[in-house]
């Protein structure tokens, strides 16, 4: 019976994990039997998905929700029987502020309606938003003229949308937008990796504005409006309980930190080592931070080990406050704010969760959950508890008037969880899977390679495990 073996039980591994038990069920009645053990090095499943509750509050530690946009987390979802704990952002509220620090205070600026990413599409709002300068808006309209451009490599965000609508339209949109995604900055991010749609629009279309514009015409006439994102009744830990409910416990390990995969020197398939145990397996699938995926692959390739840890990964800090009724009458309208660094603090962006997700606080309690770190401040995880809370209130206050006492505060450190695609990634990618050619029942998942978000991962997983099975003659996609 064909052994495969998962290395990272977070959403990736995860999920792998699942494809393989339905494998494993239908196997059960007929001869394609298969078995699988997942190792994880931390004494509980899930990776950064981790729910808290507090005082009648939902607190999400990690992510707290996904793009509806990219269907695989919500299909993995109904799967499971989550259909119905679906749920959308309160989009009616929709709106996000731009903190801009001028004559030496911080003013609070709605970002336009219009705005696709950071790309204008409606011309009014952007002319009289006081987000941006004369000279930006200037750009702007003239970049309706853009002449399509194909760039013969690839280049940082920062340069092509610096090229587009000028350096502003960098400070106070995309470096903002991306260190909300992905604890990175648009100096340092790849376009294609990270934004691939626009090079493609900028190739066919040339004007971003013009190209979103045609492409949302396109979509509207097919789809109906749906919530931006989309997350679970109970929190993100639900998916994370559900599918252990639907995995085999006795494949699961816990506290298992693996120490190395090395292909077996006389037979097919791997050998594991995890602790003092070493276990014989078929297939591996690593599904770990890929800095923690090199380590592992060290001794199977050195220059696949290379590759895997040339991917940075950044670390971040969220932070949730929960606050009485009155602190939540006096705040503002919307989903929350964005930081860009041009206003000198160190938070990146703060959400309301009361308004994004109004279910997550009783009436009475106002939650705001603010993040930090990311790439520009890695230094932030030396800081203690006492230390960040300081910061933050100190900032709250600063931005939002905030002074009262909050009645809870919940401070989680991620360190090195979010990959940063850094210029050449695609490529370096496609290197990685090259390499991984020449072991037949190895595959990757996770986020350093092909998307950071919940759905990616998902996605990620579940690729590997059928790469896996197919490999064993144990996959047809009928
Ligand atoms: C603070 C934060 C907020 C985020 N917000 C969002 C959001 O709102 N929406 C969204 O879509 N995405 C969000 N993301 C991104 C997304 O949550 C992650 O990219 C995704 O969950 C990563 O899943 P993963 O399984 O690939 O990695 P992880 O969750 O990091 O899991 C990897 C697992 O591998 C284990 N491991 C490592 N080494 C070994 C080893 N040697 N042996 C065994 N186990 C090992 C680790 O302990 C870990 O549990 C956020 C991420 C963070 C950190």
């Amino acid at each position: 019976m064909p052994r495969i073996a998962i290395i990272g039980g977070g959403i990736s591994g995860l999920s792998a994990a699942f494809t393989l038990e339905e494998k494993r069920q239908s196997g059960a009645q007929s001869d394609t039997k298969i078995e699988y053990v997942l190792f994880e090095s931390a004494p509980r499943l899930g990776g950064v998905l981790v729910t808290d509750r507090v005082d009648g509050c939902l607190v999400e530690a990690g992510p707290d929700s996904f793009l509806t946009e990219k269907p695989w987390a919500a299909d993995l979802c109904r799967k499971i029987g989550l259909g119905d704990q679906l749920i959308g952002s309160n989009d009616a509220d929709r709106k996000t502020y731009i903190v801009v620090h001028k004559n030496g205070r911080d003013k609070l600026v709605v970002m336009p309606d219009g705005l696709m990413f950071m790309v204008p599409t409606k011309i009014l709002p952007t002319v009289f938003s006081p987000l941006f300068s004369l000279r930006t808006k200037m750009r702007m309209a003239g970049e309706w003229f853009h002449p399509p451009h194909k760039a013969d490599a690839d280049e940082t965000v920062a340069q092509m949308v610096e090229r587009h609508y000028g350096p502003e339209m960098v400070d106070r949109l995309a470096d903002p937008l991306l260190s909300g995604v992905y604890g990175g900055e648009a100096s340092q991010l790849s376009v294609r990796a990270v934004l691939a749609r626009f090079a493609d629009m900028e190739a066919k279309h040339g004007s971003l504005g013009r190209a979103m514009l045609a492409s949302r015409k396109k979509m509207g006439a097919k789809s109906p409006a749906r919530p931006l994102f989309s997350s679970l009744k109970d929190g993100m830990q639900q998916m994370v309980d559900a599918l252990l409910a639907r995995l085999d416990p006795a494949a699961l390990r816990v506290s298992s930190p693996v120490q190395s995969v090395i292909p077996h020197s006389t037979a097919d398939g791997w050998i594991v080592s995890a602790g003092y145990q070493t276990d014989q397996f078929d297939a591996i699938i690593v599904a770990a931070p890929t800095h923690a995926a090199a380590a592992v692959l060290e001794m199977a390739d050195k220059n696949l080990a290379e590759e895997l840890s040339a991917i940075r990964y950044s670390s971040s800090v969220t932070v949730t406050l929960g606050y009485d009724e009155n602190v939540r009458r006096s705040l503002l309208p919307g989903f929350g704010f964005l930081v860009p660094r041009s206003a000198g603090h160190r938070m990146l962006a703060a959400t309301f969760v009361h308004n994004k997700f109004p279910h997550r606080a009783p009436q009475n309690r106002a939650l705001v959950r603010c993040f930090l770190g990311g790439a520009r401040d890695e230094e932030i995880l030396a800081s203690s508890d006492e230390q960040i809370l300081q910061i933050v209130r100190a900032e709250l206050r600063e931005i939002i008037g905030l002074e009262a006492e909050p009645l809870f505060a919940r401070v989680y450190k991620w360190k090195s969880a979010m990959a940063q695609y850094s210029v050449g990634h695609i490529e370096r990618v496609a290197r990685i899977q090259k390499l991984c050619e020449k072991f037949p029942g190895l595959a990757l998942a996770g986020n350093g390679f092909n998307g950071i978000g919940v759905p990616d991962c998902v996605r990620s997983g579940t690729e590997a495990a059928t790469k896996v099975l197919s490999q064993l003659g144990m996959w047809s996609a009928a």
